[in-house]
Formats: C-alpha cells, sequence, structure tokens
C-alpha cells in the first residue's frame, strides 16, 4: 500500500535525528518539505541529495494531490518540516489528512518536538498539559484567547516568536495569578539552550536582566489554575483562620 512518511527532524542539534529517519531519507523517491533550502542543508550534512517538493503553508492543498498521484504510481516518499515534529505547528496536517482520505497509508517516524522536550526538562509536576502553540500576534486577540484559558487545570504550552517574547511575558502577567510557575525553554538543544523556571510576576524581570533573551526560540510552561478542589482547600483554609483568630 502506497505510504507516506511523516519524519521529524531535529529542533537545533542536527545529531538528534533519528537512525530510522537516516534511513528512511537515505531510501525514498523525495522528500516533501516546508523549505528546500533548509531541508537541502539537512539531507547535505548526512551525505543525502533527494528531490525536493516544496510543501509550505500556502500550497498544502495544491501538493497534496499531487503527492497522492505520486504515491499511487509507486513513488516513496517523506514529509518533512524545517524543525521538529510536521503538523505541530507547522504545515503538514492538511496533507496528511488528504493522504488518508485518498486510502492511503501515513506512517510516522517519531523524534524531536520543542513542546515535549521543554516538559520534559521543566520539572512541573502536572502530568496534564494543553497545547497552546502561537498566541494570536495581535494584543486584542491574544487577551481574549488567554483569557479564555484561565481556568485550564492542566500546564499550557505556548510557542513563541523570539521578537514577542517580551510581550508574551507581560501579556501573561496581566492575565494570571502572579504566583503561577512560569518555564521558559530556549534555545533546546542548542548551544545556548536555557531553562529557567520562575513565578510569573518574576517572568518580565528575568527576559530584561540579559539582551540574549529576547533572541531564540523560546517554549512557555505556564502552570494551570489550581484544581477546583485546592481551590476549596485554600478557601476552606482561609475561613478557619478567620474563625480562630476570633476565638483566641
Ligand atoms: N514542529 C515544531 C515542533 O515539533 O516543535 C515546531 C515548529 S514552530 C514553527 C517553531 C516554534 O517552536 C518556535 O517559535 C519555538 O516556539 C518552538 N521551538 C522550535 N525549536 C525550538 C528550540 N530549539 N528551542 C525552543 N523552542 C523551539
Amino acid at each position: 500500500i502506497a505510504t507516506l512518511y511523516v519524519v521529524a527532524t531535529p529542533i537545533g542539534n542536527v545529531t538528534d535525528i533519528s537512525l530510522r529517519a537516516l534511513h528512511l531519507l537515505g531510501i525514498v523517491d523525495a522528500v516533501a518539505c516546508e523549505d528546500t533550502r533548509n531541508t537541502a542543508h539537512l539531507l547535505t550534512r548526512f551525505g543525502l541529495n533527494k528531490p525536493l517538493i516544496a510543501a509550505h503553508q500556502h500550497n498544502e492543498r495544491e501538493v497534496a494531490q499531487s503527492l497522492i498521484a505520486r504515491l499511487q504510481a509507486g513513488e516513496r516518499i517523506a514529509l518533512v518540516s524545517d524543525a521538529g515534529t510536521p503538523a505541530v505547528s507547522d504545515p503538514g496536517a492538511r496533507i496528511v489528512d488528504a493522504v488518508r482520505d485518498a486510502g492511503l497509508r501515513v506512517l510516522p517516524l517519531p523524534g524531536a518536538s520543542a513542546a515535549i522536550t521543554a516538559i520534559s526538562a521543566s520539572g512541573l509536576l502536572n502530568d496534564q498539559f494543553y497545547f497552546v502553540g502561537f498566541l494570536p500576534a495581535k494584543a486584542k486577540q491574544r487577551e481574549t484567547m488567554l483569557q479564555s484559558l484561565s481556568g485550564i487545570t492542566a500546564t499550557m504550552v505556548f510557542y513563541e516568536a523570539p521578537h514577542r517574547i517580551l510581550d508574551c511575558a507581560t501579556a501573561l502577567a496581566a492575565v494570571f495569578e502572579p504566583s503561577r510557575q512560569v518555564v521558559f525553554a530556549r534555545e533546546l538543544t542548542k548551544l545556548f539552550e536555557e531553562i529557567h523556571r520562575c513565578p510569573l510576576s518574576e517572568a518580565e524581570a528575568w527576559i530584561r536582566a540579559d539582551a540574549h533573551r529576547e533572541k531564540g526560540e523560546f517554549v512557555i510552561l505556564l502552570e494551570g489554575a489550581p484544581a477546583e478542589q485546592d481551590a476549596q482547600d485554600v478557601e476552606a483554609e482561609r475561613i478557619l483562620n478567620i474563625l480562630l483568630a476570633e476565638c483566641s
């Protein structure tokens, strides 16, 4: 059965590519990719040279149809994005959807994803997470979106462009309780990797403390709202303390 291989690539350190991904990229007839220059560069690092098909957010639908025709004609094709796992805040989902709709097989080759990498090193104890991805760039829409997340009890995972990191920290601080823990996972797997955890009230100051911090790639994790029971316990304790103070 004709198969599209969805292949994760590194998010910084090229040696994070899997053996299986390297083997597969070595035997496919073509690689569909977000940016042909980036993928050519990655393949060259491993001595590979394959025909590349540009498949980015503006042409996914059309490319999907030509990929389906090529797969049906017996070609082996891999789909990659610029970094990490395709279709996770990256192009790919429309192609996968169309290929599945056409009755063909989609086979994922797992590997790096910035969200999972950040979670694994955050030390946040909540085992539930809510992937938000990129927030809207416009301040008003961003605030509306953040307000809608205020009751989420799972750890929230945000992706952010470097030039908006400070704006993002300010926007989070305006909506969520200052005591919530936040984790900035910056330049993961790269030379200047930094993973910093602090209360939200200290986030802006941490970014401002070093000019380098407004550069590079970031995942932001935000502690979820206290669970209903915890919130009730806190309130009960508060009332009990008032009563005890009255009695003494
Ligand atoms: N498909 C990718 C994945 O699986 O994680 C995500 C691609 S998305 C276009 C790029 C965003 O992912 C960046 O803006 C940043 O939020 C995050 N990111 C990617 N690489 C990263 C890294 N090395 N360190 C921290 N964040 C990273």
